[in-house]
């Protein structure tokens, strides 16, 4: 065959093999995009394990009319235009590639208004090539983004799919995940018709540990260590677990980094270095922390699914980590000699 150049609908189709694993990957960017749009109430419907449809409503600012067609094309992106922004880079998006890989291999409808309009406009493709429709519609202003028939045009992903109850789980954890990090935003989950989830917003400290309670377990809260931890421009916050509180499995750990949800082998190797011998060794911590740094610090464009960062000074992100968790491991070693009265 001679070299050619591939049609965007099948360099769509690649790049969704990266970006699309499942039901949850489509949600987590949906869901991301949602966020980025400073919406604080994002309604997440599933139905059939997302199989059969995914459907995200938010109250976001948006997207134009004009720029409704845009949105569905490969790296079109209304977040960064240079370099710099790159390197800079504080939303959770900024590939451009989500909204094209899913359009590819699902029939896709986004439906949108900005405050400025006065009526919402729709576009809708399927598994498409590039030529999109567009026509007026009903929708207060936001955006909803409507995913069915995930896979219909490519067999080979579809028969991965699991039971729908394993891939509900899985957007179910998606969710928690985001959850955890966005304490003022409302996040309504529900299956085929029936709400199983409603993280409602919250504001103050109490609503943040119920919410807390609401996803890690109130056993967890209970044996909690609040952390907050700087060293220049580096901030370590959140709570670990009290080695009262260790898990069998490594299934409590929630990291992230400026806010984008990671699993981060740096970062659990600081953890669990720090709790040390307290710690058997089929036993794993519990904890969730939020690491927050100059974004020019660490590369996140290592993954296209976005699950990886790099630090640029890894060591020095690792110490200053390991030293955060040990200093309160330590202080609640002490307290607990001070209060121990049985
Ligand atoms: P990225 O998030 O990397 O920019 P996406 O393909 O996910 O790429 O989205 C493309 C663009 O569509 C975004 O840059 C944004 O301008 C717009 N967009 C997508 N979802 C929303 C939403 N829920 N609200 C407002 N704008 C959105
Ligand atoms: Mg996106």
């Amino acid at each position: 065959m001679p070299i050619q150049i591939l049609s965007p609908q099948l360099t769509n189709q690649i790049a969704a093999g990266e970006v699309v694993e499942r039901p949850a990957s489509v949600v987590k960017e949906l869901v991301e995009n949602s966020l980025d749009a400073g919406a604080d109430e994002i309604h997440i419907e599933i139905e059939n394990g997302g199989a059969g449809l995914i459907r995200i409503r938010d109250n976001g600012f948006g997207i134009a009319k004009a720029e409704l067609g845009l949105a569905l094309s490969r790296h079109a992106t209304s977040k960064i235009s240079t370099l710099e922004d790159l390197e800079a880079i504080l939303s959770l998006g900024f590939r451009g590639e989500a909204l094209a890989s899913i359009s590819s291999v699902s029939r896709l409808t986004l439906t949108s208004r900005p405050p400025q309009q006065a009526e919402a406009w729709q576009v809708f493709a399927q598994g498409r090539e590039m030529e999109t429709t567009i026509q007026p519609a009903a929708h207060p202003v936001g955006t909803t983004v409507n995913v069915a028939n995930l896979f219909f045009n490519t067999p080979a992903r579809r028969k991965f799919l699991r039971t729908e109850k394993t891939e509900f789980n899985h957007i179910d954890e998606v969710i928690r995940r985001i959850a955890l990090v966005k304490p003022q935003t409302a996040f309504i989950l529900s299956h085929n018709g029936k709400v199983v989830r409603h993280y409602r917003k919250a504001v103050d400290p109490q609503q943040k540990i119920k919410r807390l309670a609401a996803i890690c377990g109130q056993d967890f809260v209970n044996h909690a260590l609040q952390i907050d931890w700087r060293h220049n421009d580096l901030h370590l916050y959140g709570w670990v677990a009290d080695s009262g509180l260790l898990r069998p499995q490594n299934d409590l750990n929630y990291s992230y980094v400026n806010g984008r949800m990671m699993r981060d082998k740096t970062i659990n190797h600081a953890v669990r270095l720090a709790y040390g011998e307290h710690i058997p060794s089929e036993s794993y911590p519990a904890f969730v922390l939020f690491i927050d740094l100059d974004p020019s610090q660490v590369d996140v464009n290592v993954h296209p699914a976005k699950h990886e960062v790099r630090f640029h000074q890894n060591r020095l992100v690792h110490d200053f980590i390991h030293q955060g968790i040990s200093h309160a491991l330590e202080s609640a070693t002490e307290l607990d000699f001070g209060e121990h009265t049985s």
